[in-house]
C-alpha cells in the first residue's frame, strides 16, 4: 500500500485530473500533474505541476523520479511517454488496457474473444474497402476513426446520400471501422474498479443520453430492468478481470429493444458518466480510483441517493451559477467554447430503488 504523504503523478491536467486531485489529499496523498497547458483545470488544485510536452523524454524522466505511482486521465497518451514513466514507477491502469482502448479494432476483437456482443463492423482503410463494407452493412452506418476519437469526434454518419469525397476525406484521418448503426433502446455505462489483488467493486449502472455525440445526462438508477443491470455489471466484471486491471474503468453499453446488451467501448480511466457518484455515493469514482492505484481497500460502491448529472457545455456555464438546487462542479476552464465541457451539475433526490 502506498504510504500516506506519497505522490501520485497524473498524466493530463483536464477536469478528470482536477477531480482526482481533489480526491487524493482526502485520503492522504499529494498529486503532481504533467500537462502541456500551464492553465490546465487540474493545475490550480494539484500539489505540483510539470508543464511540458508528452514527447519530452528528459522532462518525463524528471517527473517520473518525483512521483511514487502514476496514472492518466485520458487514453490518447503517446506510448513512448508511458514507456518513459515506467522506467521509474508503476503506471495504473496498465498498458494492455490503454492499448486496447486506443484502437477500436483491437477493442472489438477483445470483446469478441470474451464472447461479448458488439455491433457488426468492418475494417476500412481505403475507399475500395469502404465500398465492400457498406454493401455488407448497409446505410445507415457509422465510419469511426480507429484512434484518437472522443466525444463523437472522428465519426461520420453514412447515409444513402453520403458522397465519395466525404468518405475519402474521413479516411485521411487514418484507418477506420465501419459500424452498423444500432437502433438501441438505451445507453448504459458501468463504472467499475479493481485492485491489484483482484477485489472488484461496481457502482450502479448509469443511463446516458448523448447529444451530438457528447454526453448530456447520466441518470441513476436507470429504468432498465434489474436483471439487465446485473448482467451489465457481470459483463463489466468479465472485462475488468480479463484485463487484470487496476483502477477505475468505464464500460459503455447499448441495450437493444429486445434486452440484448451490446458492448460499445471501454475507457481506462474515471469517466464522465461516473460523475454522479460525487453526490450519490459516500466514496466517489475519483477516490475509488486513487484507492485502487494506491493499493488501499475499495469503497463499497453503495448508492445513497438518486442522481441526474447534467453536463454544462460552453456558454451554459453563465446560467449555471444561479442554480441553488443542484451540486455544481466547475472545471476552472478560462476559455468558453461551443460544446466544451465547462462543468456539471448533480441533481440529487431520495433513493428510490
Ligand atoms: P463512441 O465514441 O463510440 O462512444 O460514440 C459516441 C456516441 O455515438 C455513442 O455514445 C452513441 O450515442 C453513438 N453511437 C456510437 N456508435 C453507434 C452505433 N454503432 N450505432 C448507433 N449509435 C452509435
Amino acid at each position: 500500500m502506498l504510504e500516506k504523504g506519497k505522490t501520485i503523478g497524473i498524466l493530463g491536467g483536464g477536469q478528470l485530473a482536477r477531480m482526482l486531485a481533489v480526491a487524493a489529499p482526502r485520503i492522504g496523498y499529494r498529486t503532481h500533474i504533467y500537462d502541456q497547458d500551464p492553465d490546465s483545470p487540474a493545475s490550480e488544485i494539484a500539489s505540483c505541476c510539470t508543464i511540458g510536452s508528452f514527447h519530452d523524454k528528459a522532462l518525463l524522466q524528471k517527473f517520473a523520479k518525483s512521483i511514487d505511482v502514476a496514472t492518466y486521465e485520458f487514453e490518447n497518451i503517446p506510448n513512448s511517454a508511458i514507456a518513459e514513466i515506467e522506467k521509474n514507477v508503476q503506471i495504473f491502469p496498465k498498458k494492455n488496457a490503454l492499448a486496447i482502448s486506443q484502437d477500436r479494432i483491437q477493442e472489438k476483437k477483445f470483446f469478441r474473444k470474451l464472447n461479448l456482443k458488439t455491433v457488426e463492423y468492418e475494417i476500412v482503410s481505403s475507399f475500395e474497402n469502404f465500398s465492400t463494407a457498406i454493401t455488407k452493412l448497409k446505410a445507415p452506418s457509422i465510419l469511426k476513426t480507429c484512434r484518437d476519437g472522443y466525444d463523437g469526434k472522428g465519426q461520420l454518419l453514412i447515409t444513402k446520400d453520403t458522397k465519395k469525397d466525404e468518405v475519402e476525406n474521413h479516411l485521411l484521418n487514418g484507418p477506420c471501422i465501419l459500424e452498423s448503426f444500432l437502433n438501441f433502446e438505451k445507453e448504459l455505462s458501468v463504472i467499475i474498479a479493481r485492485t491489484e489483488s483482484g477485489d472488484v467493486v461496481s457502482f450502479d449502472p448509469g443511463e446516458n443520453i448523448h447529444k451530438s455525440g457528447i454526453l448530456h445526462t447520466t441518470t441513476v438508477p436507470t429504468k432498465i430492468s434489474k436483471p439487465i443491470q446485473i448482467d451489465a455489471i457481470i459483463i463489466a466484471g468479465k472485462i475488468i478481470n480479463a484485463l487484470n486491471y487496476v483502477g477505475v474503468l468505464g464500460v459503455e453499453l447499448f441495450i437493444t429493444f429486445n434486452g440484448e446488451i451490446i458492448v460499445n467501448e471501454i475507457a481506462p480511466r474515471v469517466h464522465n458518466s461516473g460523475h454522479w457518484t460525487q453526490n450519490g455515493c459516500v466514496i466517489d469514482q475519483f477516490e475509488q480510483h486513487i484507492r485502487a492505484i494506491s493499493g488501499r481497500r475499495l469503497g463499497d460502491g453503495e448508492r445513497h441517493s438518486d442522481v441526474t448529472m447534467i453536463n454544462i457545455l460552453g456558454e451554459a456555464i453563465n446560467d449555471s451559477l444561479n442554480i441553488t438546487d443542484g451540486a455544481i462542479h466547475l472545471y476552472g476552464k478560462k476559455d468558453i467554447r461551443d460544446g466544451r465541457k465547462m462543468g456539471h451539475i448533480n441533481y440529487v433526490s431520495q433513493k428510490s430503488s
